[in-house]
C-alpha cells in the first residue's frame, strides 16, 4: 500500500493499485508483492527502495509484463498507464509499449544487451522500429544519442561492441538505447549497482540530463539511498512485499516514522556523522515469503512491536504532505495495546 496522494488526475501517468505477484517453484507459491500500490507523475523520479529480496525489481517488471510467463502471475491489482489498463494486454499489446511508450534499463548491460551486434544496430533496430525511419536517418539519431549520452566520437563507435566499451560507458549506451523511442517512462532497476562512486554520479547526471531535455518519467529501484537522496523526488519504501513508507524523499528522509525506514536511514553513511561512530544494521532477516505472516512483516525484526502486530496488517496511515506510514504505531486505534519494547538501535533512530 502506498500513502495518499494529491497529484491531480492529469499529473498521474502511470498509477498501481493493489498489485499482488506470485512465483510458482519446486518449494511452492512465493508471494513476491502483496498489495503495492503507486503513482508515478510526469516529469519526476520516484524510488523504489528496499533490501535484496523486497520485491522491488519484481514490481518493476510487473509493470512491463517481462516477468516469466511460465513461473510467475499478477494475481490481483491494477496497472494503467495514461489511463490504459495494461494488466489484460495481449503480448503484441505489450510489445508496442514496451521500448517506445515505457522502458527500462538493468544493471547488467552484457546480458540486457547483446554483445555479438555493434551497438549502432542495437541503436538503429529501436529506432527503425518505433519511429519507422530509413537506416540513414535512423543512423543520424543513433549519433544524436550517443552524443546526449556522453560518448565521444560517436560516428566510429557505433561500429564498436559492448565489451570494446567500460561499464560507465556501457551504461550510457544502455540508456541511449531506452530513450531513442523518447518514452514517457523510463524504469532503471540498480543501474548503478556495478559502479564505482564517481561513474555512478556520472550515470545519475545523466538521468538527471535527460529529465530535463525530454520530460520523462523516471522509476528508480535501488538498495542504495544515497542513490535516492541524489536523484529522486518522491521515495516508496518496500518491505517484504509491500510498500511500508511513502512521501517526498526530503519528508522521508528528515522525518522517516516507519521503523524499518529508521533501521535503514540508521544504517546509511553520513558525511556529518563521526567516523568513529558505528554504522547501526536491522537485526535479523525478513520473513519467508512461501508463508508471509499473518500480521506485520517487520514484527519480528521490530522492536518497537506490539500484541496487535503479531496478528493484523497495518492500514497505511496519511499523515501531511502526501506522507503514508503502513504501521500500527501511527494508528489511532493501537493507542491502548501494549507499549512497545524499547530497543536501542531503534531508539537511537528516532532521536
Ligand atoms: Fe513495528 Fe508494529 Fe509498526 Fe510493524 S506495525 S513496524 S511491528 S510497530
Amino acid at each position: 500500500m502506498s500513502g495518499p496522494d494529491s497529484s491531480s488526475p492529469s499529473d498521474v501517468l502511470l498509477e498501481v493499485k493493489d498489485l499482488h505477484v506470485s512465483f510458482t517453484t519446486y518449494g511452492g507459491e512465493v508471494q513476491a508483492v502483496r498489495g503495492v500500490s503507486l503513482t508515478l507523475r510526469r516529469g519526476e523520479t520516484l524510488a523504489i527502495v528496499g533490501e535484496s529480496g523486497c520485491g522491488k525489481s519484481v514490481t518493476a517488471r510487473s509493470l512491463m509484463r517481462l516477468l516469466p510467463p511460465q513461473t510467475s502471475k499478477i494475481r490481483q491489482g491494477s496497472i494503467r498507464f495514461q489511463g490504459r489498463e495494461l494488466t489484460g494486454l495481449t503480448e503484441k499489446q505489450m510489445r508496442e509499449i514496451r521500448g517506445s511508450a515505457i522502458t527500462m534499463i538493468f544493471q547488467d548491460a552484457m546480458t540486457a544487451l547483446n554483445p555479438t551486434i555493434t551497438i549502432g544496430e542495437q541503436i538503429m533496430e529501436g529506432i527503425i522500429r518505433h519511429q519507422k525511419l530509413s537506416r540513414s536517418e535512423a543512423r543520424k539519431q543513433a549519433v544524436e544519442m550517443l552524443e546526449l549520452v556522453g560518448i565521444s566520437n560517436p560516428e566510429s563507435r557505433l561500429k564498436q561492441h559492448l565489451h570494446q566499451f567500460s561499464g560507465g560507458m556501457r551504461q550510457r549506451i544502455m540508456i541511449a538505447i531506452a530513450a531513442v523511442g523518447n518514452p514517457s517512462v523510463l524504469i532503471a532497476d540498480e543501474p548503478t549497482t556495478a559502479l564505482d562512486v564517481t561513474i555512478q554520479a556520472q550515470i545519475l547526471d545523466l538521468f538527471k540530463l535527460l529529465q530535463r531535455k525530454t520530460g520523462v518519467s523516471i522509476i528508480m529501484i535501488t538498495h542504495d539511498l544515497g542513490v535516492v537522496a541524489n536523484i529522486a523526488d518522491r521515495v516508496n519504501v518496500m518491505y517484504a512485499g509491500k510498500v511500508v513508507e511513502s512521501g517526498t524523499v526530503d519528508e522521508v528522509f528528515q522525518h522517516p516514522q516507519h521503523p524499518y525506514t529508521k533501521g535503514l536511514l540508521a544504517s546509511m553513511p553520513r558525511l556529518d556523522s563521526d567516523r568513529n561512530t558505528p554504522l547501526q544494521s536491522i537485526p535479523g532477516t525478513p520473513p519467508d515469503l512461501f508463508a508471509p505472516p499473518k500480521g506485520c512483516a517487520f514484527a519480528a525484526r521490530c522492536p518497537l512491536a506490539m500484541e496487535v502486530c503479531a496478528d493484523f496488517q497495518p492500514d497505511t496511515t496519511s499523515l501531511s504532505g502526501g506522507h503514508g506510514v503502513a504501521c500500527w504505531l501511527q494508528d489511532a486505534r493501537a493507542k491502548q495495546m501494549v507499549p512497545p519494547n524499547a530497543n536501542t538501535f531503534i531508539r537511537s533512530a528516532i532521536g
